[in-house]
């Protein structure tokens, strides 16, 4: 299996490029200059999901899914002193955009940069200086005195905004950056796919985008594989910090990949297909990997929209513990996505086609 050191420049790449939602084109050449090395085939599908298919001897076929985009905001008005109003594109909030440095990808492909500031404590009231402006309030500070400045320097309406932060190792096996979600989900299904033997059916990768804003990519890829069954890799919540009380955690990092078997709202995203859980669970076992068991409060990853995909495809989440969701600082543990690889190996090589075509339901009579 691919080491911490490779594992790590592998997600750098990937965390360090620009993918918001609907603007995923420098992660997708990534995806594809890495999976094109070892797959059958692979397609760029209308929406531009990434399809990396090796062929299996049987006739099932199994999906992998992760999302190539990450939560962004866009440019929707320059004022005439050149500061730059935005929205968000998927789950961004107040207080994790306060403070940060941004990065603006104009439509040339070039990247400005900015900040979003606030006022200064100084000027602020003592209640001001506690309170979180709104959003529509905030603003970002590219550099320009003017309108015409803000143009001259490619800026427009229109433009997608990233964090402009790049991945760095905590100690020897913990990472912080921007958009592990869901990065880190992509280089574990690629580390997992390159690293496939003999498999009996035929096994799917699929970099999907539009995940934040409604599971959009993963959808239609789903449609156009009809897979017997599928597992997403995606983040999950870890909140095993300061301030929260155990049963609240969620996932711990370094305990290893999280085997989902719920989601979303009471149930509302995904509730795993038994059998996918059991065999994960047996798998990971025989193995020796190790593994833990999730039931997350909310949100949710493209198993759902897999889920419902046609007349139905049983599915499933393997997640890796992230700490600080949807932020700039996003944290994890390296050996948690190493050995979420080792386990989707492990599990592809190990189904047999009649298996998985039989989850897809059977005649009784
Ligand atoms: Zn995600």
């Amino acid at each position: 299996m691919i080491s911490r050191e490779e594992f790590f420049k592998l997600l750098k790449r990937l965390a360090d490029a620009n993918g918001p939602t609907g603007r995923e084109g420098s992660v997708r050449d990534i995806v594809v200059e890495e999976l094109k090395e070892v797959a059958d085939e692979v397609r760029i599908d209308a929406l531009g999901n990434v399809i990396a298919v090796k062929k299996g001897r049987g006739s099932g076929r199994f999906m992998l899914a992760a999302h190539m985009d990450e939560i962004a905001l866009i440019v929707s008005y320059i004022d005439e002193k050149g500061f730059v109003k935005f929205l968000p594109v998927g789950g961004v909030m107040e207080r994790n955009v306060v403070g940060q440095r941004v990065r603006i990808i104009t439509r040339s492909g070039k990247v400005v940069r900015g900040v979003i500031g606030l006022k200064p404590p100084h000027a602020a009231k003592p209640e001001e200086a506690r309170q979180l402006p709104e959003m529509r309030e905030m603003f970002i500070d590219i550099g320009a005195s003017s309108r015409a400045e803000a143009e001259a320097m490619g800026v427009s309406v229109g433009d997608f905004i990233v964090f402009d932060r790049e991945l760095v190792r905590l100690g020897e096996k913990r990472v912080t950056g921007k958009a592990l979600d869901d990065r880190v989900g992509v280089a574990v299904m690629i580390a997992a796919f390159k690293e496939l033997g003999e498999t009996d059916a035929s096994i799917y990768a699929v970099a999907t985008v539009q995940e934040e804003v409604g599971l959009k990519g993963a959808r239609t890829a789903a449609f156009s594989i009809d897979p017997h069954a599928a597992i997403a890799i995606d983040v999950t919540i870890a909140q095993d910090i300061p301030g929260v009380e155990e049963h609240e955690y969620v996932t711990r990092l370094g305990k290893g990949p999280a085997i989902k078997v719920i989601d979303g709202r009471k149930g509302t995203g995904l509730i795993s297909d038994q059998r996918l859980v059991d065999k994960l669970i047996e798998v990971a076992k025989a193995k020796s990997i190790p593994f833990q068991v999730e039931v997350a409060p909310g949100g949710t990853t493209d198993a759902s929209a897999i889920n419902l995909t046609r007349e139905g495809v049983p599915a499933a989440t393997i997640s890796i513990p992230t700490r600080y969701l949807h932020s700039a600082v996003e944290l994890l543990d390296l050996d948690d996505a190493i050995n979420a690889a080792k386990l989707l190996k492990e599990f592809a090589e190990s189904i047999p086609s009649s298996w998985l075509e039989e989850l897809r339901g059977k005649r009784i009579k």
